[in-house]
């Protein structure tokens, strides 16, 4: 399928690997120019070097941290207007609900909520100028669904959902979508680290952790970022204009909801 977004211009944060370099590798199959970000510049370079040799567009990469003021600042200055934004960051560590003071939170809702809204406050009023831009923040399937032990990140995350709800509808008349994309568990470096706490946490392997997640996604698979990227790109095309302010879960079916 032709996405109809071939020489649009998309900034891509946190996107050396994982779920956001999925989404930067969909969107350059797609003829889209890319600005992507990471901290670590090694492996930013690279990633960019793979890409433009692969899809053949413009790929400008930022080594910054997205979830700080400069970082974003940097980012910002180098990806000028942009058409398409994708926002990303680490996720916050897991543990106990009563581990976490206040530094803790703030920290998490610096990386998960209130970066991905400086991002989209800053790209929004050119998307609204130029009468079509495309918004996708990915978030994760805790938002519909709690994971206890990731509740920095279910407190964040459900603040930037609640932040999309009202602004995509404020946004919409000016041709601009945001939606939210939700993974569930993937195969990538965050899964890893997942996994690894598990498998110290109850004395297994980490393939016995791993084993024991995939046989409770209906699928008896995690997810692979090339999945998740196909799917970000298909919110970013054309084709995808009426689709506004939704929560798109990609999880194998591992929510037990009929909504
Ligand atoms: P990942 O494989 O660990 O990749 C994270 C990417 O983000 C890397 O390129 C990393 O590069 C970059 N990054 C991290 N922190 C950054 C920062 N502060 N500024 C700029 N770049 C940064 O993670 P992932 O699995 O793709 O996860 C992406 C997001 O989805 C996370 O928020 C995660 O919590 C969420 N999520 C993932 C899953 C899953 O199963 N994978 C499930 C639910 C939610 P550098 O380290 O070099 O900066």
């Amino acid at each position: 399928m032709d996405l109809g977004i071939k020489g649009k211009r998309a900034l891509v944060c946190a996107a050396s690997k994982g779920l956001g370099r999925g989404c930067a590798e969909a969107l350059a199959e797609a003829g889209v120019d890319l600005v992507i970000n990471a901290r670590g510049a090694e492996a930013l370079e690279q990633t960019a070097t793979a890409i433009r040799d692969r899809h053949g567009v413009a790929v400008t990469a930022v080594a910054a941290d997205i979830t700080s003021q400069d970082g974003r600042a940097a980012v910002l200055e180098a990806a000028g207007a942009v058409d398409i934004l994708v926002t990303n960051a680490g996720g916050p560590p897991p543990g106990l609900w009563s581990d976490w003071d206040r530094d803790d939170f703030i920290a998490a809702l610096d990386g998960n909520m209130l970066t991905p809204i400086a991002l989209m406050k800053a790209c929004l009023p050119g998307m609204i100028d130029a009468g079509w831009g495309r918004v996708v923040n990915i978030t994760s399937g805790s938002v519909k669904a709690p994971i206890p032990q990731l509740g920095l990140s279910n407190a964040a995350r459900a603040g930037l959902t609640g932040y999309v709800a009202g602004t995509a509808r404020q946004v919409a008349p000016h041709g601009v979508t945001i939606n939210n994309l939700l993974p569930g568990i993937h195969a990538t470096d965050r899964a890893i680290m997942l996994d690894t706490g598990v498998s110290k946490a109850q004395g297994c392997t980490l393939d016995e952790a791993r084993a024991q997640r995939q046989a409770t996604i209906p699928a008896r698979r995690y997810g692979t970022a090339a999945e998740f990227g196909a799917t970000c790109a298909f919110l970013c095309s054309q084709h995808a204009g009426f689709i506004v302010a939704q929560n798109i879960l990609a999880d194998g079916g591992a929510i037990n909801a009929t909504l």
